[in-house]
């Protein structure tokens, strides 16, 4: 495969992780009842997620020439989507917030990788493209790890308090 060739799957593996991204922290922010911080944090990262699929969009749009291989792509990530999606699908807000911190760290490593591969294409605005997204990512990273302990705290609170709903 050439360069521009690997390069451009993974930009569309990209594109599947964010599409699988998008629908994991819907059914979270869906569920959730009785953590509004959580809640609204994930809410927040819906919407930079559904930009970052445009923005990935665009660089497929620049370097793909044929549309008929998009479905056959989205087709062959979806085991590896389907395995990270599977882990976030936990009921429990402890183990949902726990996946999707391991979420978070799966795209800053997918983004790293990929700005390395635009710098050797020489795709300047994809590298940007690619640093912009990857900022939000670390964002999120770094908020989902450090409320994590409160989530925590807030779950064992409720849960020990009798008729109180902690999972969600
Ligand atoms: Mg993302
Ligand atoms: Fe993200």
């Amino acid at each position: 495969m050439t360069n521009e060739e690997n390069y451009l799957a993974w930009v569309k593996d990209a594109h599947a992780m964010e599409k699988q991204a998008e629908s994991m922290l819907e059914k979270m922010a869906d569920r959730l009842e009785h953590y509004p911080d959580l809640k609204a944090r994930i809410q927040q990262h819906i919407e930079e997620t559904r930009q970052q699929q445009v923005m990935v969009q665009s660089v497929i749009d620049r370097f793909d020439t044929s549309s008929s291989t998009f479905k056959d792509t989205l087709g062959k990530l979806s085991a590896f989507g389907q395995a990270m999606g599977g882990m976030m699908a936990d009921d429990e807000v402890v183990k949902g917030a726990i996946s999707g911190y391991v979420f978070e760290n799966l795209e800053i490593a997918s983004y790293t990788s990929l700005i390395a591969a635009a710098e050797v294409v020489g795709d300047v605005e994809g590298a940007r493209i690619f640093s912009q997204i990857r900022e939000q990512e670390v964002a999120m990273a770094d908020w989902s790890l450090k409320h994590l302990p409160d989530v925590t705290e807030q779950f064992l609170v409720r849960s020990a308090a009798p008729g109180v709903e902690a999972k969600k």
